[in-house]
């Protein structure tokens, strides 16, 4: 079942003449993770914000579980989409808990309703809730603080996700851990996932499927290695 699909989607920004993308064509299957990957400035972010429409295309369609996103309520596509990015920008005057309570409270859940929710995504992405619950942003690591971001995120559980060269700004052994636990984590939850990065070997690793994207659009599109061997 197609989770999220573009069908010869063209976005060209105000004020500029070339497209930023053009005739993109993707398919998303439920559950799956497609990487996008590729050189700077050829389109991934742009792509992402199309398929949570923070932007509008300038032509094609975007199907979203079978409709037009065009048709969706914007605020059920919030709850239905998280959206990681390497600035996630958390709250600096807000502790850990209050950050990751965004959009459990945005939805209006109670206080204890909320506050298990915050304690059990903080043990998902691997930080003991009892330890970092009420510090503040300025006093974790930026591993840390990206875990943080993905557990705002997974907030209301949404069955998608969109992510930015989450792991980007990371030293490396750092990032390696952080990709193992994702992997982990994405084996339990099964979320459908858009993951974007310029590196390669961060592409093959995480991916079920990598679209190689150059100048606007996909170029090529491969199964990754664990996919093929789990067929
Ligand atoms: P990537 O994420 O692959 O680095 P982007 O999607 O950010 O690429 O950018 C694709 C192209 O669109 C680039 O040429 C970039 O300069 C341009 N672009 C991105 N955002 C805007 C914007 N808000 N206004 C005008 N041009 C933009
Ligand atoms: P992570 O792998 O989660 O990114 P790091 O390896 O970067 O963590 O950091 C190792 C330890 O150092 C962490 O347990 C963290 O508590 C501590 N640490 C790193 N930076 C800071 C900081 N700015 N303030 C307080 N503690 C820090």
């Amino acid at each position: 079942k197609s989770m999220i699909r573009l069908e010869g989607v063209s976005k060209t920004y105000p004020g500029t003449t070339v497209p930023a993308v053009e005739e993109l064509t993707l398919d998303v299957p439920e559950g799956d993770v497609l990487v996008l990957v590729g050189p700077s400035g050829c389109g991934k972010s742009t792509t992402l914000r199309l398929i949570n429409r923070m932007i509008e295309p300038t032509g094609g369609r975007i199907i979203f579980d079978g409709r037009d996103v065009t048709k969706v309520d914007p605020d059920e596509l919030r709850r239905h989409i998280g959206y990681v990015i390497q600035q996630i920008g958390l709250f600096p005057h807000r502790t850990i808990a209050d950050n990751v309570a965004v959009v459990p409270r945005m939805l209006g859940w109670d206080k204890n309703r909320t506050t298990k929710r915050v304690d059990e995504l903080l043990d998902m992405v691997g930080l003991d809730p009892s330890q970092y619950r009420d510090r503040y942003p300025k006093e974790l690591s930026g591993g840390q603080a990206q875990r943080v971001g993905v557990a705002r995120a997974l907030g209301a559980d949404p069955p998608v996700l969109l992510m930015d060269e989450p792991f980007g700004a990371i030293d490396p052994i750092t990032r390696d851990r952080l990709q193992n636990e994702f992997l982990r984590v994405q084996d339990e939850l099964q979320k459908t996932i858009v993951f974007v990065t310029h590196d390669i070997d961060e592409a093959i690793k995480m991916g079920d499927r990598i679209a190689i994207l150059r100048q606007r659009s996909v170029i090529a599109q491969y199964d990754t290695p664990q996919r093929i061997l789990a067929l």
